[in-house]
């Protein structure tokens, strides 16, 4: 039933960072010797090679981590090089690299201008009280000058579009502290905010040091009033944390919420081709030794649920046409109509013509809607 496709996104994953904070659940390692990244780089670089001829013209490329930003410049420079040589890109392509904005120097924003044109810059919380807290492991006395000379250097380079990325819901966080943070975070030109309450994610320190009970009441009023303030200040939201000026969505992610194949380079990244998707080996030692993804093959009809719901986290949700292009034409309605039904009943979906979206009780409790159809 379901179809492989060419990939058209590519995500590069950069496994390194100047230290491991305590909140953290992705894969990266604190230690970049010059040897371990000669080699990581020559691995990512054949993996390319080989995957390049999958792959369409591409629309969108997203460099996360780890910490892209903490590669020396002639490193990224010649990165940027292999994905010129290796793949075609649309005319319009948008090209994300996230950055630590105190690991970010004058010479590596310029290699970043001749490449790069979207910034998503890690802050978390503009408190050192909360970053403190939550174990940033870098200089925090002063974030928002760090934060202003980054955005300073980016712009220097022609690099406009700039998200930042905050985290909410921090241990003894109260509304009126996370109002301050994004009273701050809207002070500064940037486009996009992505907005994600705090999971204590099993195996890092931060759920080791904090296992106490939590007020889930508290994470929904900061998400409430996270929308409606933003709001105000031009920023809607189009995905359950994420926040955007008119046509400053992150199109990387965009299109993979919408059932895009994308291919992901790098230990611990995820791959999806339209049916099957598959994670690179992490860490990197077995990566390096050429250890085989992870493969996660399930029926089509479990995917199909997966990219369903995958959609349903986005405001606009699905039309029948873009929902019918990565299902191979089959309708939601011939496979979920019952339970669709049911959860317009329940308020959490609604229907517009032929388009389906989750009403603002179905992105609040976004969980319980996946349940349903999985
Ligand atoms: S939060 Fe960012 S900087 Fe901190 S360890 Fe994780 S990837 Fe690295």
């Amino acid at each position: 039933m379901l179809k492989k496709r060419p990939f058209t996104e590519l995500y590069i994953h950069i496994p390194f960072c100047a230290g491991k904070c305590d909140y953290c659940a992705f894969y990266s390692e604190k230690n970049m010797e010059e040897t371990l990244l000669e080699k990581y780089l020559e691995k990512l670089f054949s993996h390319m090679e080989e995957n390049a001829p999958l792959c369409k013209v591409l629309r969108s490329i997203y460099f996360g981590g780890g910490t892209p930003t903490l590669l020396p410049p002639e490193k990224m420079e010649k990165l940027f090089q292999k994905i010129r040589q290796n793949f075609t890109f649309e005319e319009n392509i948008e090209i994300t690299m996230e950055c630590n904005p105190s690991s970010l120097t004058e010479e590596k924003s310029m290699v970043m201008g001749s490449f790069v044109n979207r910034v998503s810059m890690g802050v978390q919380s503009f408190s050192p009280v909360f970053r403190e807290r939550i174990g940033r492991r870098e200089p925090n006395k002063n974030i928002e000058k760090t934060v202003e000379n980054a955005i300073t250097l980016l712009n220097k380079n022609s690099i406009f579009n700039i998200g930042l990325d905050l985290i909410y819901f921090l241990p003894g966080q109260t509304l009126e502290d996370w109002k301050k943070d994004l009273q701050t975070a809207v002070s500064f030109p940037v486009k996009h905010l992505s907005c994600y309450s705090l999971t204590l994610e099993e195996g890092t320190l931060l759920a080791e040091k904090y296992i106490t009970e939590k007020d889930e009441s508290l994470s929904a009023d900061m998400w409430e009033f996270a929308g409606e303030y933003l709001k105000e200040k031009g920023f809607s939201r189009y995905e359950i944390s994420n926040y955007a000026k008119e046509n400053f969505h992150c199109r990387h992610n965009d299109n993979i919420w919408k059932g895009a194949a994308y291919l992901g380079l790098g230990p611990s990244a995820c791959s999806f081709d339209g049916k099957d998707r598959w994670t690179q080996y992490s860490p990197l030692g077995g990566f390096l030794a050429g250890k085989e993804p992870e493969k996660d093959i399930v029926e089509d009809e479990t995917r199909l649920a997966e990219m369903f719901i995958m959609g349903l986290r986005k405001v606009s949700g699905w039309t029948k046409e873009d929902w019918e292009k990565v299902s191979g034409g089959i309708s939601f309605d011939s496979l979920w109509r019952k339970t669709i039904e049911k959860n317009i009943l329940h308020n959490l979906l609604h229907r517009k013509g032929e388009s389906l979206f989750p009403t603002e009780k179905g992105l609040e409790f976004w969980n319980d809607l996946a349940e349903s159809f999985l």
